[in-house]
């Protein structure tokens, strides 16, 4: 499998750490221990396309969120996640 780092361009696998489902968003503050439980442990188990968080630990470091079909690994969209890379990657 090679992704294409929209920084980087297109690496090997190996260069990339799948840091899991994307789709989770952090509790506000105050939030009760169900959803700060859910936040933490609860994870969907997707057959089909599902975005994920991946850091390129082996070139620009930059964490992206890619969308992957979890059957047949197929990457149908790779972007920047959220954050400082996010908005550089934009210009
Ligand atoms: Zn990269």
């Amino acid at each position: 499998m090679r992704i294409v780092c929209p920084f980087c361009g297109e690496r090997e696998l190996g260069e990339f750490t799948c840091l899991g489902d994307a789709k989770p968003l952090r509790p506000a503050a105050g939030a009760s221990d169900d959803e700060v439980f859910d936040y933490v442990y609860l994870r969907d188990n997707i057959a089909g396309a599902m975005s994920e968080h991946w850091y390129h630990g082996g070139g620009c470091r930059a964490w992206l969120k890619i969308t992957r079909n979890t059957l047949t690994h197929e990457i149908s969209a790779v972007e920047p996640a959220a954050g400082v890379g996010a908005r550089s990657a934009a210009r």
